[in-house]
C-alpha cells in the first residue's frame, strides 16, 4: 500500500534512515543513479536524476524542478495559467522508496516516482500523485473503502531506428498469432524477465491487433502504486526494446486509420477486504455500490475522456467497433461498451470481479485518469445514483432514437468536445483541485492549437513517439 503521508522538508518520518541503506545495498548492486519520475498534464512521463548516493539527501529534501512543466505540451512547448507555465519559482521532487526499485533492462540506474512539494513545504497543487492520494484519503477515511486498479498497456513494436519518424512494423504475422509470438520471441522473453526482476507480476502477454501490437496486463494495485506501476512498465517496455534494436509506441494512434493503442484501467471498491464488485444482490453479482460505483463512472464518461483520452490523437482511436469502448453504456463482457463488467469466472469471482473502462489510452497522465475515475465513481457509490440497463453487442447497430431513449451516446469525437465536458464537470475539476483542472484544460487547448490544420496522418505522427 501506497503511503499516503505527504513529504516534508527533512523527510517522510524514517525516509532518510531508509534511503541510505537503500543507496548502499544499491551501489553493491552497481546502481549508479536513481531516475526520479512524474508525470506532466499532458501525459509525458518527464524525469530528473541523481547519483544513488544523494538517495538519502533526495528522501530529506527532494530534488528541485521548475514547475513549469505541468502546463508542457507533448511538444515540449508552452502553455500558461493563472498560476503555472511561468519560468519562476521551483519545486521539490520526493521520491516514494516503497515503489523504489532497480532497472532490470537499464544496468546502472534505479527508478523511483515522486511527489512534488514547493519550497515552503506544501503539497505543489499541481501534483497528480498528490490528487490521486488525496481521492484514496478520502475513499477510506470519508467512506470505508479500499479501491484498487490496473492499468493494461498496449504498444506497437517497429524496426528501429525510426528513420524519419516512421513507424516500420516489427512483426509480419497475424493478430493474435503464434507466427508473431515466434517473431518477437527474445524481445517478449527479455521483458518477462526484466518485469519479474523488478516485482512486476504480470498476468499475461499477447501479440494484438494492430500492426506491430502487443499488449501486456498487470495484477491490481492500490491506485497509486497501479499508476507508478504503468510508468515503470512502459520504462521497462522502452528500454527491452532498446536493447534489441527496437522502437516503440505507446501512442493512441501509431497511424490515422486502424486500431489504436488503449490503456483500459480496471477499478474495483472493496470494503473489509470484501469486492463489492462480487456476491452481491445486484446483476452479474454487483453489490448495490459497486452498481452504484458503475453508474458514476457512466454518468461522467463525456467530460472523463478528457483525462482518459486528452490527446488530439486520442480521437482518431476513439472509434466504434474497434474495441475502444466509444459509448456510454455498459455491459458484461461486452467489448463495445465504455464500461466493461468483468465478473471473472466462478470460483475467483470475489477476487478478480471489478469494472473495466475501455476510452482510456497512453497518453493520459495515469494519476489524473485514475483521480477522476474513482472520484466519478465513489459520487456514484455515496449518492446511491441507479445503474441503467445494460447493453450486448455493438452499440454502433443501435437505431439512433433507440439508442438515445436508453440514454446511449456516442463519446466526444475531438479534444475540442471533450475539454467542454471537462469545463462543466464540477466534480472532476474538484477532484484534481483548480490549479490542476486548469492545466488541463490550458493544456488541451494547447494540444488542440498545436495541431490545427494538420490532417490525420500528421496528427498520428506528430504523436507518434511521444508517449
Ligand atoms: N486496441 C484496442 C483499444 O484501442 C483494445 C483491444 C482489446 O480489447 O484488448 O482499446
Ligand atoms: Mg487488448
Amino acid at each position: 500500500m501506497t503511503t499516503l503521508a505527504d513529504p516534508v522538508p527533512g523527510g517522510r518520518p524514517g525516509d532518510v534512515e531508509r534511503a541510505r541503506a537503500l543507496a548502499q545495498e544499491l551501489s553493491g548492486q552497481g546502481v549508479h543513479g536513481v531516475v526520479l519520475s512524474y508525470v506532466d498534464t499532458a501525459g509525458v512521463a518527464r524525469v530528473k536524476s541523481v547519483p544513488t548516493a544523494r538517495l538519502a539527501s533526495a528522501a530529506a529534501w527532494g530534488v528541485g524542478m521548475s514547475p513549469v512543466f505541468d502546463t508542457f505540451l507533448a511538444n515540449d512547448s508552452i502553455v500558461s495559467t493563472d498560476v503555472l507555465g511561468s519560468p519562476d519559482g521551483d519545486l521539490r521532487l520526493y521520491p516514494d522508496l516503497d515503489q523504489l526499485v532497480a532497472l532490470a533492462a537499464q544496468p546502472g540506474w534505479a527508478w523511483a516516482p515522486v511527489d512534488r512539494i514547493t519550497q515552503e513545504g506544501e503539497p505543489h497543487p499541481g501534483c497528480s500523485r498528490t490528487a490521486l492520494r488525496r481521492i484514496l484519503v478520502e475513499a477510506a477515511e470519508g467512506h470505508g473503502l479500499t479501491l484498487k486498479a490496473a492499468i493494461e498497456i498496449e504498444w506497437a513494436v517497429g524496426e528501429g531506428p525510426a528513420e524519419g519518424g516512421e513507424f516500420v512494423p516489427a512483426l509480419s504475422g497475424p493478430a493474435y498469432s503464434a507466427t508473431r509470438q515466434v517473431e518477437l520471441s527474445d524481445y517478449t522473453a527479455d521483458l518477462l524477465s526484466a518485469l519479474a526482476t523488478q516485482g512486476v507480476d504480470v498476468e499475461q502477454i499477447h501479440p494484438e491487433y494492430a500492426a506491430g501490437q502487443f499488449e501486456i496486463s498487470v495484477g491490481a494495485l492500490d491506485p497509486v502504486a497501479a499508476a507508478d506501476r504503468s510508468v515503470l512498465v512502459r520504462q521497462t517496455i522502452r528500454a527491452v526494446a532498446r536493447r534489441h534494436g527496437l522502437v516503440v509506441s505507446f501512442a493512441p494512434a501509431v497511424f490515422a486509420q486502424g486500431v489504436g493503442n488503449g490503456g483500459h484501467v480496471h477499478l474495483s471498491a472493496w470494503r473489509e477486504g470484501v469486492n463489492l464488485h462480487a456476491g452481491g444482490e445486484g446483476r452479474y453479482g454487483m453489490t448495490a455500490d459497486a452498481e452504484s460505483f458503475t453508474a458514476g463512472v457512466l454518468g461522467h464518461l463525456p467530460a472523463l475522456t478528457a483525462v482518459t483520452a486528452p490527446s488530439p490523437a486520442s480521437y482518431l482511436r476513439l472509434k466504434p467497433s474497434q474495441w475502444a469502448g466509444v459509448f456510454t453504456a455498459w455491459g458484461r463482457e461486452t467489448r463495445e461498451a465504455a464500461l466493461r463488467v468483468v465478473t471473472g469466472t466462478a470460483g475467483l469471482r470475489d477476487r478478480v470481479a471489478n469494472l473495466e473502462v475501455k476510452p482510456v489510452d497512453l497518453a493520459a497522465n495515469p494519476y489524473v485518469a485514475l483521480a477522476c475515475l474513482l472520484s466519478a465513481g465513489l459520487e456514484g457509490l455515496t449518492s446511491s445514483t441507479p445503474l441503467p440497463e445494460e447493453i450486448a453487442g455493438d452499440p454502433a447497430r443501435l437505431d439512433l432514437a433507440d439508442a438515445a431513449a436508453r440514454g446511449v451516446r456516442r463519446l466526444p469525437t475531438s479534444l475540442i468536445e471533450s475539454v467542454e465536458e471537462f469545463r462543466k464537470d464540477e466534480r472532476l475539476r474538484a477532484a484534481l483541485g483548480p490549479v490542476l483542472a486548469d492545466a488541463v484544460i490550458a493544456v488541451r487547448q494547447g494540444e488542440i492549437a498545436a495541431v490545427h490544420g494538420l490532417d490525420d496522418e500528421r496528427v498520428a505522427a506528430a504523436y507518434r513517439w511521444k508517449y
